[in-house]
Order: structure tokens, then sequence, then C-alpha cells
């Protein structure tokens, strides 16, 4: 059956703390959701702020929406304003957009202590902006807003609202959790309840407070919900909203439905990676279907029974949501799967018996010395190509030094940096935004002549983590530094008792994986690469 995606991450997605998105970013946003196959895209409530409106205006003249339709979203009309001058119903119908949704209000309690007016009165005003919408020809999603408390607190009150929304015209109920708190027997129960008494779309909006929206909304599709909503990666007010990443996967691939469809669902977890980024977020590893850790393998047994049939632990195929599997390179999966791995892809063959004892050796002396390799899909794939070409070498470092200063305009750090390459000494010195950013600077001038395309890549996150905390500011830090070439990502990472030199390690790790890719295209070591370490 086809099931109607309402994403709203554009809307109640920024709500969420550590959301922003400017309206660039919104704008990017709604047209790569408008790929994906998303039916309906909230883009924010035009009433509310200006960065809405502007979303709005500028989304009408820019935004080419080859599926999706876009939804401005509001409130029914204050009590005491008529609904055709009420300011936030005219920013509505000025929004331009050919969904709108509205919330209301169905619980009594609400109604009397918040709103302050009778109940009678909310059902007028209800009635009185859906219809109105209607007469400006828009499709009208209503969002009940704390119907399930509402419901508890007074069911035919509760019910009354839906009906007055219904009978003024509009085309969704949308039955929302608002504050997140309700369980997943108690809402099916209630949603059934509301399936019998009305006919035509129900919708669904569930909030992640108690940890199951997700559940919430799959089990209201269940139940007879066909419009359910929800933002990308979870976003949202305090705990978040139910993740439409999960939704989407769940509905497809396990009850059978169409939401975006199938061949579109292999695009969900770049979409969502890609949001992410722009969230300026790092991805939840271990966010079920797209995250990076979804289908990763490190257990000894797991590995080898994954190895044979990837059925044997993985609840859908990787494929499936455009992810892929992944074998960790650890202790628990036993050194041996590195080789194993080599060997299917015909790799083992151009090591030497030296090169690979040499490999295994150095992979084990690393972890010994606190570097974590399965966060290091980078530093592994440096190694590996390293064993495969033992005579290559792009420059050697002969020194670098780096300087921190404070003024009264704030500090800034100055890098030097002394190499020497084929072609001869290269010295250059750069001022950055932090060390860790002079000192990438000043390496990339250095070698920007000889390679003038190793500026493609950039830093997007930089983790430090205390090895030893005993030990206090002398202890031994692992520097962890995540790097992306627009189409994927990798870390690199570097293991040091002072951090400026375990961050200088990973960094000199990245640009000579950099140089290895630009200088020698080996498709083979990445795609045995990609299969242990890279997500998408
Ligand atoms: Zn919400």
């Amino acid at each position: 059956m086809k099931i109607f995606t309402f994403d709203t991450t554009l809307r109640d997605g920024t709500q969420g703390e550590s959301v922003s998105f400017s309206v660039d970013d919104k704008l990017i946003i709604a047209q790569k959701l408008d790929e994906l196959g998303i039916d309906y895209i909230e883009g924010g409530w035009p009433g509310s702020n200006p960065k809405d409106k502007e979303f709005f205006t500028r989304a009408a003249q820019e935004l080419k929406l080859s599926h999706a339709r876009l939804t401005a979203f509001g409130s029914t009309r204050f009590a005491k304003n008529r609904v055709d001058q009420d300011r936030n119903v005219q920013a509505l119908v000025e929004s331009g957009t050919p969904a709108i949704s509205i919330f209301g209000k169905s619980w009594d309690f609400h109604v009397k202590r918040a709103l302050g007016i009778t109940l009678e009165e909310n059902l007028k005003i209800i009635a009185e902006t859906v219809r109105y919408l209607k007469d400006h020809g828009k499709e009208v999603i209503y969002d009940a807003e704390h119907f399930f408390d509402g419901y508890t607190a007074n069911r035919d009150y509760a019910l009354n609202t839906l009906e007055a929304a219904r009978s003024a015209g509009a085309d969704v109920l949308c039955l929302c959790d608002t504050n997140g708190g309700t369980l997943t027997g108690r809402l099916t129960e209630i949603f059934a309840d509301v399936r019998n008494q009305f006919d035509g779309v129900l919708g669904i909006h569930t909030h992640n407070d108690s940890d199951v929206a997700v559940a919430n909304a799959v089990a209201a599709v269940e139940h007879g919900a066909t419009h359910v909503q929800g933002c990308m990666n979870g976003y949202g007010e305090r705990c978040g909203n139910a993740n439409l990443c999960s939704i989407i996967a769940n509905l497809e691939l396990k009850l059978g439905h169409t939401t975006v469809g199938p061949e579109k669902l292999t695009s969900l977890t770049s979409v969502a990676r890609f949001i992410a980024e722009l969230a300026n977020l790092p991805m939840r590893n271990d966010q079920p279907f797209v995250g990076h850790s979804a289908f990763a393998h490190k257990g000894g047994v797991h590995v080898s029974a994954v190895l044979k049939d990837s059925a044997t632990y993985e609840h859908v195929t990787p494929e499936a949501v455009g992810n892929r599997q992944r074998v960790l390179v650890s202790d628990l999966s036993g050194r041996g799967n590195v080789l194993y791995k080599l060997k299917q892809h015909g790799l083992s063959d151009r090591l030497s018996e030296d090169a690979r004892r040499e490999l295994l050796e150095r992979i084990k002396q690393m972890e010994y010395l606190g570097y974590e390799l399965e966060a290091a899909e980078g530093t592994f794939e440096l190694l590996v190509r390293e064993a495969l070409h033992p005579g290559l070498k792009f420059f050697d470092v002969e020194s670098y030094e780096v300087a921190t200063r404070m003024s009264g305009q704030g500090s800034h750090s100055v890098a030097t940096v002394n190499i020497r390459a084929q072609d001869g000494a290269h010295s250059a010195t750069a001022t950055g935004h932090g060390p860790m950013n002079a000192l990438d600077l000043g390496l990339r001038k250095c070698l920007s002549q000889l390679y003038p395309r190793i500026s493609d890549v950039r830093l997007t996150d930089y983790k430090v983590r205390v090895l030893d905390s005993k030990k206090g500011t002398a202890a031994k830090v692992r520097v962890l530094v995540e790097w992306t070439d627009h189409r994927k990502s990798w870390s690199t990472v570097g293991v040091s008792d002072n951090v400026i030199e375990a961050s200088w390690n990973a960094l000199l790790d990245a640009i000579k994986l950099e140089l290895m890719r630009l200088t020698e295209h080996d498709v083979t070591v990445e795609k045995a690469v990609e299969d242990y370490c890279w997500g998408v």
C-alpha cells in the first residue's frame, strides 16, 4: 500500500537543540528530500520568523521540486482574530505552497489553560481555519496537537476536534504525540478507535521522549495510518522526532508498503549523511539502517558467519538502503581476517611474505600504542598501500613549528613547515584558525606546486581522546581526524603524549593518502579497503 511520507526536518527538526540551518541549507535539503521521493516537505512556519518567511519566498522562485509538495506550517487562528485578518493564517496563504499543515488543540486541558477559551470556541477556531485554507485551494493537513493525551483526558472532546477539522474539509487528520510520552500499546489502541470513527487519510506524528517514536509510527501504519511524519536522522525538539529514515526502511522492507519505492530507497543512506553534514552534526554511527556501524561486524564468530552468508547477522541487506557491510579490523575479529580479505581481492599475492608479516606487525604495534584502526579507515588504507608500494615516498618532513598568539582580537596560529620532496626543499608559513588548521595549510602550501590537486580534501571533524587519564595533562592522547572530498569521508589517527604531534601524525597520514590516491589509482586496493572500512 502507498504510505505518504511527510518530512518535517526543516520545521520540527530545527527545534532540536544543536540543529540550525541557513536558508541556503534548507533549500538544498528540500531538493535532496525531493530526489529521495518524499511526498511532503514541511519547510517552516512563515508566521513565526523572518528566516522561514524568506525560505518560502526563495523556494517559490528557486526550488524545482519534481515530486514533493512543499508545505507551510502554522497554527489555527488566534482566538481574538477573525480568520481573514489573522496574520499567521495570512502568512500561510501567502507562502504559496500547495499544502498547508496547521495544528490545533485536541486536549481540553490545553484549551482551557493555555488558550483560556471555551471548548466550543476551540472547535469553531479549528473549523474556520481549515475551511478558510480549503477555500484558498490548499491541501490541508490538520495536526491534532497532544491528541493522545487529549484522548486520554477526554475522549469525546478529542474526537470532536477531529470532526471539526474533517467536516471543514481537512484532507489529512494527523494524530500527534506531541509530548512523546505515549507507549506503543496505548497508542495503537487509540489509533484503532479513531480509525473506526473516521474514513479518509489518517496521519501519525510522534516524538521520541519514550524512545519509541519509530515503533509508534510504524504501529500506527499497521493500524490504518497512510500518512506518516518524521525527521531525517530523528532530529527534533528534546529527544527528537520519529526518525524518518528508519520509518521508511521499516515500511518498505519489513511491511511491504511503498513510500519512496525500492529504487530511491537505495539513496537513503547518502541523503541521511548529506543532511547530517549540512546540519554540521556527526552522524550517529549506531543509527539503524544508515549509520556507519549499522552493518559492521567485529566479533570473530559474527565475522566468519557473515563472510559465509550475510543473512546470519543482518536483518536486511545493507545495499537496500544504500549502506554497506563492514568487517572491522580489530583484535576481536582476528588479524587473519585482514589477510583473508586481501586474498579474496587478489591482493595477498601482490604482497611478499615479508611485506605481509610486516603489515600485520605494524597493525599490532599501532593498536598496542593506542591507535584505533577500525575508526581510522584512512590510516588503515595508507598502511595497505604502503605495504603494496614499499618504495613509494612522497616527501620527508624536516621540521615544523607552530605558535598560537593571543591578542585583543582573539587568538590565531601560525605554522612553518619544512619538507624535502623529489624536486628539492620546500618551506611555507601559513596562518590558520588554531594550530591544526595552520599546519594543514602550511603543509599543503609546500606540496601545492608539485601536486596542484592536493587541496580538494577538507577536514570535517576533529576528536581528541585521552588514553591514560591518570597522568593529567601529561597523558597520551589519540587524535582522530575526519576528512571528506565531498563524495566520501574517511578518518586518520595519530597518537602521542603531545596533542600537536598526535594531530600532525593524523594530518600526515591524510596528506600521504591523498597523494597515493592522486598518483596511484589502485581500484582493487580501494575495493578491499572499502569492504573493511568504508560506509558510503
Ligand atoms: Zn512535533
